[in-house]
């Protein structure tokens, strides 16, 4: 099937390769989390305003994510939403010593934490490492994209958008897929969503 030059799967590879967007607005949306110490644009070979993008600790959803990712799929048309993990991230090793020592952060670092556990849980993961509890809560956070707002979930059912779910390693730019949504990426991908 041919694609044209604004679809879901065109812009992923071209994000990949670090190709720059041709610099009239964004290409895609990436929600990323705050303490990843990378900037998307960075991480994607971009230059500012090419990504509209979205960051919170640990990838907590609330409102003001899901009004931001819509903006960016409804009012700019973007045909993508990447949602963007790290290696190493100090969120997702607070939610393994929460697991595995049951010590929580206090406050709202603490609803974070609950909700990467909560993912684990959802995805039956083993949460023996700090990787496996970020793959478990990417993944589940983009599941959880289209299930909290209609507006995206319809304009992946018409495949007008897509989502990826992937971690970079800081250190080195190498991104790994852990699964996608109306994309297509045949590359090292560890869960296939329909
Ligand atoms: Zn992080």
């Amino acid at each position: 099937m041919a694609h044209d030059s604004s679809d879901a799967t065109t812009v992923w590879q071209k994000l990949k390769a670090g190709v720059p967007a041709p610099g009239d607005g964004p290409v895609a949306a990436v929600f990323r989390c705050a303490d990843a110490g990378i900037s998307s644009e960075t991480v994607f070979g971009q230059s500012a305003g090419a990504l509209l993008d979205v960051s919170t600790w640990g990838h907590t959803v609330d409102t003001s994510v899901l009004a931001s990712l819509e903006y960016a799929v409804e009012a700019l048309g973007v045909p993508l939403v990447v949602v963007l993990g790290h290696d190493d991230c100090p969120a997702m090793t607070a939610a393994l010593r929460a697991w595995q020592q049951a010590q929580l952060p206090d406050g709202a670092m603490r609803a974070a934490v609950e909700h990467a556990l909560l993912s684990v849980v959802r995805r039956g993961a083993a949460a023996d490492s700090v990787a496996s509890v970020a793959s478990a809560h990417i993944v589940e956070t983009g599941l959880g994209l289209t299930q909290r707002s209609p507006a995206l979930a319809r304009r992946v059912d018409r495949g007008e958008c897509g989502i990826v779910c992937a971690t970079v390693d800081p250190a080195d730019g190498t991104i790994r897929v852990h699964a996608t949504l109306g994309v297509e990426e045949t590359n090292g991908v560890l869960v296939e969503m329909v």
